[in-house]
């Protein structure tokens, strides 16, 4: 080893030792002839000082006076010193090294860097440049404290659950990455193969069919924590590839996959935190979910909830909502008691609310306030009494209580007050921070329709063991502060109801023979009753660490545009690697899969 301690290591005790330390040059600065450098690595930053009256007899000042002036802003330099005590202690100590220094007395420059393209010294966040310059030199961002925090962390996480695991005798097994497409919900990322010319490999979405066969094998317990890749178009905070610590288990109920992770978790809280995570996680059932705060991953931080005033306007003077009823629709209110309005919402910024349910694309938001007992607003002159004593008793109305009404199709309707909550909760300054609230998403269904396609598709994933009639599945997701971590299910084991799921996902016989057959085949070797979850590790990191984006979470995330920018990648290929490939003339690819004699032919 050449260096004797990292730059975050010294400290009193070792002041009169001969130390080696090597790493980045973050800052220098001269004071009449004392050269003082903040060496820095991933430990922390230790202060150098060159003093020429203070150097030991027969020391080369001019060599190393001459060396000291190569070392620019982030070259990576070797040091050789003594540890002494800090003449003036500074106050902006973040290492624990602010009662030492060290004396230089050799030095050498390991090698130069470039001029950086931003300060990486610890700065405000607006300092920061914008960030796909960040991007572009991530190694040199990386180099930032809150980056290096936030890859120790991940890194320490991920070895909790590991121990976790291992201690409950899962297996690590990886699954490949060149595969067959497997279904999340979202587009392939599709890799051509050069020797079965014409075919592609698809990247999984996530390692699901595998990690089903693998119980079909018998392996009755598996995790990894796996890359998925997913083409989707932009959306908010998503990255193509992402990782998930992923879970399989046979021979167990839903509630055994429940609390697998409940322990996990707490036993990653321990590690962490030193501290007790609260299990079990409370449950709540979808319909609740989307009736009560109009969304199936809400934020239980706080309250808010939406109440239901379908019924009592039924009968009403007041048209828009008669038609609304009448045509099928709901009326929901929420009541801003007066207890959290505190004033922080005038009549004027009403019209802010209004204009996200607009942007949303909700046709109607409305409000009334309660004075002197008595609903007040534009349209109450409309209202029926009983709508009146309907709106009170329903909303549990009082005195200087603001009541937003929102009404139109059921679903649209829902989810817009869902947001309109969130909306109230940031304004009013409702959620608690530093708080960590896990829940579990239960009773859901097994179908969803696309409301303007109005195709009927899994809720989850087709896998999902379903129940009822078909009508609920055995799945569920794990919520965290009002995100989505994950989901995970009961699976199907029995192949006729696989291919009843997937015909009534629209798929037909030889769809399903072309694209699940193998799996299907699969599943009549004797697959046990299994299920299992996955859950996002870069999302939970964020959630934890605070972060706003996943991307702050990840070495070398893509960015928005799904661009990789320090590699620039995804990059043109040569012609002639595409016509080996076989890609410039796509229209006849109309090839079937390999048979398992075509294969066996090699
Ligand atoms: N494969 C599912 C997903 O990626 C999780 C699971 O059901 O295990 O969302």
């Amino acid at each position: 080893m050449r260096r004797t301690h990292t730059c975050g290591e010294l400290k009193s005790s070792d002041i009169g030792s001969k130390v080696c330390l090597e790493g980045w040059v973050r800052f220098s600065r001269n004071h009449g002839g004392v050269a003082f450098i903040d060496l820095a690595d991933r430990y922390g930053v230790t202060q150098i000082v060159f003093d020429p009256e203070d150097l030991p007899i027969g020391a080369d000042t001019s060599t190393l006076s001459n060396t000291l002036r190569t070392f620019t802003r982030e070259s990576v330099v070797s040091v050789n010193g003594i540890v002494r005590k800090r003449i003036a202690g500074t106050e902006d100590d973040r290492n624990n090294t602010g009662e030492i220094e060290v004396l230089i007395t050799s030095a050498e420059l390991l090698n130069k860097s470039a001029i950086p393209p931003f300060e990486i010294g610890d700065q405000k966040e607006g300092a920061l440049p914008n960030e796909d310059v960040r991007l572009e030199y991530r190694y040199m961002d990386l180099r930032r404290t809150e980056m290096i925090h936030a890859m120790e962390f991940r890194s320490r996480f991920l070895h909790l659950a590991r121990q976790y695991f291992e201690s409950q005798r899962f297996l690590e097994i990886e699954t490949p990455i060149l595969a067959r497409g497997t279904p999340e919900g979202a587009r392939d990322y599709i890799v051509p193969s050069r020797i079965n010319s014409g075919r592609f490999y698809a990247l999984p979405q996530s390692p699901q069919l595998y990690k089903q066969m693998l119980m079909v094998a018998g392996l009755d317990r598996y995790y990894q924590i796996a890359k998925c890749f997913r083409d989707e178009d932009s959306r908010k905070d998503r990255q193509p590839e992402f990782t998930q610590l992923d879970v399989e288990m046979s021979f167990i109920d839903e509630n055994d996959i429940r609390s697998c992770i409940e322990n996990m978790l707490a036993h990653v809280w321990r590690g962490l935190y030193n501290k007790d995570l609260q299990t079990p996680f409370p449950k709540i059932s979808y319909t609740e979910a989307m009736e009560k705060y109009g969304s199936d991953k809400p934020d239980l931080r706080y309250e808010l909830p939406l109440e239901n005033l379908t019924n009592t306007f039924k009968e009403t003077n007041y048209g828009i909502l008669k038609k609304i009823v009448a045509d099928g629709g709901i009326v929901v209110g929420i009541n801003v008691s007066h207890t959290i309005l505190k004033e922080k919402i005038g009549r004027n910024d009403v019209d802010r609310y209004i204009d996200l349910a607009k942007r949303f694309g909700l046709g109607g938001l409305t409000w009334v306030r309660i004075a002197n007992e008595e609903l007040e607003s534009n349209i109450v002159k409309y209202f029926t009494p009983k709508n009146k004593a309907d709106i009170k008793n329903i909303m549990n109305a009082k005195d200087g209580d603001l009541i937003f009404l929102m009404a139109g199709p059921k679903r649209k309707t829902l989810e817009g007050a869902g947001l309109i909550r969130k909306q109230l909760a940031i304004d009013l300054d409702l959620i608690p921070k530093n708080t960590f609230q896990f829940h579990w998403l239960v009773d859901c269904p097994m179908f969803e329709v696309d409301p303007i396609s109005g195709k009927k598709d899994a809720f989850h994933h087709p896998f999902v063991l379903p129940y009822d009639n078909f009508k609920k599945g055995a799945c569920f997701d794990i919520l965290l502060n009002g995100n989505e971590l994950g989901s995970g299910s009961m699976r199907i084991n029995n192949p006729e109801v696989q291919v009843e799921v997937l015909h009534q996902i629209g798929m037909s016989d030889e769809e399903i023979e072309k694209n699940f057959g193998w799996f299907i085949k699969a599943l009549g070797y004797g697959a046990p009753p299994h299920g299992g979850i996955a859950i996002g590790i870069d999302r939970i990191i964020a959630i934890l660490l605070n972060k706003e984006t996943i991307r702050d979470t990840i070495a070398f995330p893509k960015n928005k545009k799904a661009q990789s920018l320090v590699d620039k990648s995804p990059s043109k290929i040569d012609d002639e690697r595409l016509e080996e490939l076989q890609l410039i003339s796509l229209s006849d690819n109309d090839v079937d899969s390999l048979t398992m004699e075509e294969y066996t032919e090699e």
